[in-house]
């Protein structure tokens, strides 16, 4: 993020909660260096971590991160029968202010891994499509009933939940170890390929040997940049965003609103249980002039943008400390491959919340890395064509996310801008999302992503 500046400039200012720090990448070479040896990368400063045990094991898969995208490709990959082994450097998953709106594409995943009931099952909101609200006029409804089900409609499903049950499921294969409180510290290249990663933990550090690590480890990959790739930010959201909760007890919406006011922008949906998710998105380094009015000059503009939630933000948001502010960027790596790695999810490629698609392109990369991945276990070791496949996964999967990025871009010129261009076309979209078959076709894009993507259930073993 750029954190908005603190009084003395060098920080996130003092009023808020701040998330997720700012992480420089290194830049480098994407191609492990040395010769015919061995070569560990490790960040400066970290050669000295704790003494105690060093633990090495062995699989064919090493993917670190369990989030969205690390635990299903995870699962996805021990339901066909590789060993595979995950590190995550926290030790739970009480992560808050993630992203829970899931798309039908994902839903879709997770309904073919058997973990999408389980989840849903800890209580989630189900909502029948997104609207652009302005004032009290609904400039833009994309409706999600009009797509084929069963997964039409968006669901907001607490991550916790999520990583839970498929953390459950790859614990029900006996090919699976999960390092929990395991931070990844190093990579290890032989003959210029990446074959071992090296966690820290409390008791000392471990070394998984694998054919392939995946970097599955979210925007600030550590995988990404000991194997000195670029992470390019792009110019698609230039807002920060603050986030807040409302307990509720009236009528819940069925829609995830995103409503406008005079260039904020308020992203409002139920959460469970009886919960309104707020993000309100405010012109990038203005936190610290907003907040320079207090709680009670803060209020009053969320709640004269938000009429109908008036009493809720005077009765629940008791000070500054209540609200978030949140690091939203999008970027993209230089590279997804390098011989014997390949990055996904947000290390990959990262977006803002609008449209909710990073859980979903999280899933389906996972779920399009599968069977490349299984080729790629099918080859032996040494073989250069491993790297190709590698890279046929980028090349399959790159024109699903660079199609996410336009959209992203004409959906913050289109939906957050105050200008006569942004105000002539808004009317015309709405128009055509609500009224021709290009409109059920975006629906569709929205849902489903670029290019629907089916799991390979064929490969999973009895
Ligand atoms: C405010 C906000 C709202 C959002 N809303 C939505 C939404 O509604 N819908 C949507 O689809 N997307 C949303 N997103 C995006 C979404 O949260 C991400 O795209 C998604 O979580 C990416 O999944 P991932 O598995 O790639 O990475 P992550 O979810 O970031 O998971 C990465 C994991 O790697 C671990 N890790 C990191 N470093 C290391 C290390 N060195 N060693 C070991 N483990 C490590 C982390 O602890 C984490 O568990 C939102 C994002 C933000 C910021």
């Amino acid at each position: 993020m750029r954190p908005p500046p603190s009084g003395d400039g060098s920080g996130p200012g003092p009023y808020a909660r701040f998330h997720d720090r700012e992480h420089h990448d290194a830049l480098g070479p994407c191609l492990p260096g040395g010769g015919a040896g061995q070569d560990e990368r490790r960040p400066e400063g970290d050669a000295h971590g704790p003494a105690g045990q060093h633990a090495e094991l062995h699989a064919d898969v090493c993917v670190i991160g369990a989030g969205p995208a690390g635990l299903t490709l995870a699962l996805l990959l021990l339901r066909s029968g590789a060993t595979v082994a995950v590190a995550e450097r926290s030790r739970g998953f009480t992560r808050e202010f993630r992203g829970e709106i899931l798309q039908p594409g994902g839903l879709r995943v997770l309904d073919d891994l058997g973990v999408l009931a389980a989840a849903s099952g800890h209580g989630a909101q189900s909502h029948t499509g997104f609207q652009l609200v302005d004032g009290r006029r609904i400039l833009l409804d994309i409706d999600y009933s009009r797509l084929t089900g069963p997964h039409n409609h968006l669901l907001a499903l607490n991550q916790r939940h999520l990583l839970t049950e498929l953390l459950h499921a790859c614990r029900q294969h006996p090919r699976f170890t999960y390092l929990s409180g395991h931070r990844l510290t190093s990579l290890t290249t032989t003959r210029e390929r990446y074959t071992a990663a090296t966690t820290r933990h409390a008791a000392g550090h471990t070394t998984v040997h694998a054919r392939v690590i995946v970097g599955a480890d979210g925007r600030y990959s550590q995988t990404r940049r000991l194997a000195g790739i670029r992470h390019e930010r792009m110019d698609v959201f230039d807002h920060d965003v603050v986030w807040f909760k409302l307990r509720t007890s009236g009528p819940l919406p069925r829609h995830v609103r995103v409503h406008r006011n005079a260039g904020q922008a308020f992203l409002v949906h139920a959460s469970h249980p009886r919960t309104l998710s707020v993000g309100w998105t405010i012109p990038h380094r203005s936190w610290n002039t907003l907040a320079g009015q207090g709680i009670e000059g803060v209020k009053d503009r969320i709640a004269g943008a938000l009429p109908a939630h008036r009493r809720l933000v005077h009765d629940q948001l008791d000070g500054l400390g209540d609200l978030t502010l949140l690091d939203v960027f999008a970027a993209r790596a230089g590279t997804w491959t390098a011989p014997g790695l390949v990055l996904i999810g947000d290390a990959a490629h990262t977006h803002s919340p609008l449209g909710a698609q990073g859980i979903n392109l999280a899933l389906q990369d996972a779920a399009t890395l599968h069977p490349h991945l299984l080729d790629v276990l099918g080859t032996a070791q040494g073989d250069p064509r491993a790297d190709e496949l590698l890279h046929r996964y980028a090349r399959q999967r790159a024109p699903a996310v660079n199609s996410v990025f336009r959209f992203q871009t004409a959906q913050a010129k289109t939906m957050l801008r105050t200008s006569p261009l942004a105000d002539t076309v808004r009317p015309v979209l709405a128009r055509l999302v609500q009224h021709t078959p290009l409109g059920t076709h975006l629906t569709h894009r929205i849902a489903h992503g670029r290019t629907p993507v089916a799991t390979r259930t064929d490969l999973f073993r009895p």
